[in-house]
């Protein structure tokens, strides 16, 4: 069957996974996009909180332990 692509309105098969047209991913919901980018800025601001926090465990003196370093 075809399908439009949602980016560009091209025709795309319904079971290919990149728009032959514009090349986007169109394999994925919208939706689901759209909770990536959601949980992208959540990861950014907890490390922005963490980055923080170990700045005023720093500032105190404390030394941080050994397994915070291997966070990622
Ligand atoms: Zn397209």
């Amino acid at each position: 069957m075809v399908a439009r692509c949602p980016y560009c309105t091209g025709e795309v098969d319904d079971r290919a996974l990149v728009c032959a047209t514009c090349g986007r991913d169109i394999a994925v919901p919208e939706a689901l996009v759209r909770e990536h980018d959601e949980l992208i800025r959540k990861r950014d601001r907890l490390r922005t909180e963490l980055a923080e926090a170990r700045a005023r465990l720093t500032a105190r003196g404390r030394r941080l332990a050994p397994r915070t370093g291997a966070a990622e």
